[in-house]
């Protein structure tokens, strides 16, 4: 059994203030000037709502309905949806940076696309035409055991980077990120949407191998056709002239393919096929047509599988989003 000894009354009061500054140092993620407040175990006992800070209109389009929320609170949903809580912090912070930066400049040049889900929506939830947010019940249901922890690591990414977004020439940058470019480069904003962007250029990424890398999609010749609305012209016998690659970018991406008579971008065939990314190649068969791909998304801007390697690598975020985006500015709106 051990003795417990009691301290003097001037060394307990240290000892107590002590633990109240390490309490507050564990305890509290400031958002904005609202603030979440949290055990040391990393459960969540309370949110404050923030005063003063900006405000957002996002359109939820699960459940249809128009959400005024604060941008920071609704930051730690979309990084929730957007990259695994599990990586490290700094990539995550690079996350949250890219991430405010995409939403300000949705409040700044309204998106018409987005207005005609509700006229004052701002942003919506939806990946393919904005960013992906998820609830808190997600969360939740995502995290599982691990979420007080997540919410907590995700929570203090956005809170240390609270108000910084990305700038070219002091402008809001566009702040393209994508899952993961395969491990090799990413991509130039000019071989994807014929508009050259200067820190939107293809970088080196060498991260290792990741769940992205490589992925099989098999197409029936039915199925191909149907999806590219070329069902009079496959037909048996000309498989294997049907297809062809006319060129790659340096990052090797489809630049330009025939199919059939058509010429398209591999872009537009990666659009119109579903396929993870338009880095690929392709196999024909009897029957059947295999696509391999490499990475996940467009390739441009951030390679989010690449933050985390180059996080574990000692890059703080700040070092992250210049390598990815070089000549932005990270600065406070
Ligand atoms: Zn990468």
């Amino acid at each position: 059994m051990v003795a417990r000894v009691k301290l003097p009354k001037k060394q307990r009061r240290r000892k107590t203030i002590k633990l109240y500054l390490r309490v507050l140092m564990f305890s509290f993620v400031f958002l904005g000037s609202g603030i979440w407040l949290y055990e040391e175990s990393g459960k969540l006992l309370e949110y404050t709502k923030p005063v003063n800070t900006t405000t957002i209109q996002v359109y939820d389009m699960e459940r249809n309905i128009l959400m005024s929320m604060d941008l920071e609170e609704y930051l730690v949903g979309v990084l929730a949806a957007e990259m695994p809580a599990s990586f490290h912090l700094s990539a995550l912070q690079a996350q949250a940076v890219a991430a405010r930066t995409f939403a300000m400049s949705r409040i700044k040049n309204p998106s018409m696309k987005v207005q005609t889900f509700h006229p004052e929506a701002q942003i919506t939830t939806s990946p393919e035409i904005c960013q992906a947010w998820i609830s808190e019940e997600e969360q939740r249901r995502r995290w599982g055991n691990s979420y007080e922890i997540y919410r907590q690591k995700v929570a203090e990414a956005v809170q240390t980077t609270c108000g910084q977004v990305l700038t070219w020439q002091g402008e809001l940058a566009e702040a393209l990120y994508h899952a993961s470019c395969g491990g090799g480069n990413t991509e130039a904003a000019a071989n994807v949407w014929g508009n050259h962007v200067p820190y939107l250029v293809s970088v080196a990424c060498n991260h290792p191998q990741d769940k992205h890398s490589q992925e099989e999609t098999v197409f029936t010749w039915q199925e191909f056709g149907q999806k590219l609305q070329l069902e009079n012209e496959v037909s048996v016998g000309n498989f294997g002239d049907f297809i062809s690659v006319l060129s790659r970018t340096a990052a090797k991406h489809v630049e330009k393919i025939r199919v059939g008579n058509r010429i398209m971008t591999g872009g537009q065939l990666r659009s119109l096929l579903g396929l993870k990314s338009s880095q690929f190649t392709y196999q024909i068969k009897e029957d059947s047509i295999i696509f391999k791909t490499e990475g996940y998304g467009h390739g441009v801007g951030m390679c989010q599988h690449g933050a985390d390697h180059y996080a574990k690598q000692g890059y703080d975020y700040q070092q992250i989003l210049a390598y990815y985006y070089p000549g932005t500015v990270v600065e406070k709106w």
